[in-house]
């Protein structure tokens, strides 16, 4: 594994530098991952060969790249394994997937008094868009409460979850915690009461494999930056009934069939949703990220943090002082590991292991309602990726009793 990961992380020419005089060690995939070079190449390609406006054009570059966007639709519905490409669309990325949602399957679905369910383990982006409609709609709502080693607590899931119960929003993988929620079982418990199970995928479909008809999620949303692709680009995954359903919520060219004085009509599927020019590199790009990923296949890739964070825990542990968030056995924990060192702020902890060339995350991690629920202002968060090794969990494990020493 550790070789094969050497292999790979040959692959990411921007790791491959000195950071403050040491190595780079990069280890805040959770905010954003870095890029293989096939994914540079094929950016390049596209702009050197390729470039011109989708859907539109008859002459020879609108085709190609036409081609080349709705194969990368196809690609993308494949990765997910989605029963058409009509249930595809291409967003800016997951928070915008979610804000859509929020506004056109809320404005279908939600009645004044209704329920929309999350929890107090979720994203940023995944709590406001909900609170806004709650409070547009005099809607009410829930958050899940979580169990000590913070996972979702699924007896409170089973009393939140109610006839009143319109929309169920859930992360599929904690940014903070690490934990993986099981949607299968959640979505059965949504349907069972009539609701709409969406799903925030940002930290599921980088690591793991996702298949959405098999977790029976109607939607089901993602980021490509955070999975070897290019930012501004992402992926809201819709069950064709609800997406017929739904209204777009943007409207201008692309997305169009017909347009009178008064009133106008819409594309079909999926391109209903994607209004005025897209995102034509971004989308050929995450076709790219998603070939590389699958010639290494997802499941070898959950396999390899899964062995990260089994060789880097008990190491953890050993730390005096050190707090880790989210279960403590490894076994339930992806690459994502929050902690803190006792009496020195993450924000110093990030600076220091700064200086010994590893970069880790500091701060709320876009989780306010999740810190306040662990009782901490932030944390210092380490997230690994299929290009760490060994040698990387090594050196933030050096780093980190370095920086206590440092900080006692
Ligand atoms: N949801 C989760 C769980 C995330 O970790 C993130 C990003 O960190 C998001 C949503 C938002 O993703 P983006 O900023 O790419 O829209």
């Amino acid at each position: 594994m550790t070789i094969q990961s050497e292999k790979w992380r040959a692959d990411f020419p921007i790791l491959h530098q000195v950071v403050n005089d040491e190595p780079l060690v990069y280890l805040d995939n959770a905010a954003t991952s870095q890029k293989p070079t096939a994914v540079l190449d094929a950016l390049e390609a596209y702009y050197r060969t390729s470039n011109a406006n989708v859907h539109r054009g008859v002459h020879t570059l609108a085709e190609r790249a036409t081609t080349q966007y709705e194969n990368a639709r196809e690609t993308v519905r494949h990765f997910i394994n989605a029963k058409e490409t009509a249930e595809v669309l291409f967003t800016r990325g997951t928070t915008t997937g979610l804000n859509w949602l929020s506004q056109s399957l809320g404005e279908a679905v939600i009645e004044p008094g209704d329920e929309i369910v999350i929890s107090y383990m979720e994203h940023h982006s995944n709590i406001i868009p909900w609170q806004q409609l709650a409070k547009r709609k005099q809607a009410r709502l829930k958050y899940i409460e979580l169990t000590e080693d913070g996972q979702l607590d699924m007896d409170d899931a089973r009393k939140q979850i109610t006839d009143k119960t319109k929309i169920v929003s859930l992360t599929h993988v904690s940014n903070v915690l690490g934990v993986v929620n099981p949607i299968k079982e959640l979505a059965a418990l949504v349907h069972d009461k009539g609701g709409v199970m969406v799903v925030d995928g940002a930290q599921a479909a980088p690591h793991m494999p996702v298949d959405v008809q098999a977790l029976d999620a109607d939607f089901y949303a993602f980021s490509g930056h955070k999975m070897l692709a290019p930012t501004g680009i992402g992926v809201l995954y819709g069950k064709r009934e609800w997406l017929e359903r739904i209204e777009p919520v943007e409207f201008g060219g692309e997305m169009i069939d017909f347009v009178g004085l008064e009133d106008s009509t819409w594309k079909e599927l999926p391109w209903k949703f994607e209004a005025g020019t897209p995102n034509m590199a971004g989308a050929i790009g995450l076709a790219k990220a998603i070939d590389y990923l699958e010639s290494i296949g997802m499941r070898e890739i959950m396999d390899h943090e899964q062995e990260i964070v089994n060789y880097v825990m008990p190491k953890l542990e050993q730390i005096e002082g050190l707090t880790i968030f989210g279960p403590k056995d490894p076994k339930d924990h992806t690459g994502v590991i929050a902690f803190n060192i006792d009496g020195v702020h993450p924000h110093d902890v990030a600076t220091a292991m700064d200086m010994e060339g590893v970069a880790v995350r500091a701060g709320h991690h876009c989780a306010q309602p999740l810190m306040n629920y662990l009782s901490q202002p932030a944390t210092a968060r380490a997230s690994f990726y299929l290009y760490n090794t060994h040698a990387d969990a090594d050196k933030f494990v050096e780093a980190l009793i370095a920086t206590k020493e440092f900080f006692s």
